[in-house]
């Protein structure tokens, strides 16, 4: 049943089960506004990004209470209600493609880079913040 999750397509290219990570985190289970949520993210955000930089990695999408404490996210993490996802970029070029993409992208809410990763956000209720802060690849 679980399982039957990870298959669920929230668009051309993305699946719930990139968003779960119901392997290493199995009571990781969104609601269905959560779903609306990522669904929202992937055809507006996701979708057109991967058309700009190539496909997408997704490290960390959806997290239920548990899992945000486990991996340390801040209590009000948009993570919580499928408005986010983490990204790992395949190298340094694909990194500057989704920055450049992503930070003028008017339905961006937050978009935070460090390191090898990028957090974007959504919400598909309020206007979008459009906060960009940027960390160089490593
Ligand atoms: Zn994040």
């Amino acid at each position: 049943m679980k399982e039957h999750l990870n298959d669920i397509r929230l668009s051309p290219h993305f699946t719930l089960g990139e968003f779960l990570n119901l392997g290493k985190y199995p009571d990781n289970i969104p609601s269905i506004q959560n779903v609306a949520n990522m669904t929202y993210g992937c055809h507006l955000l996701l979708e057109p990004a991967r058309r700009a930089a190539g496909p997408i990695i997704i490290t960390s999408g959806f997290r239920n209470t548990q899992v945000n404490k486990r991996v340390g996210g801040v209590s009000n993490s948009q993570h919580l209600l499928g408005q986010a996802a983490d990204i790992r970029p395949q190298d340094p070029a694909q990194f500057q493609k989704l920055i450049d993409y992503l930070r003028h992208h008017t339905l961006t809410d937050q978009l935070l880079t460090a390191d090898s990763w990028l957090h974007i956000s959504w919400n598909p209720f309020n206007a979008p913040r459009q906060y960009v802060r940027i960390g160089y690849y490593k």
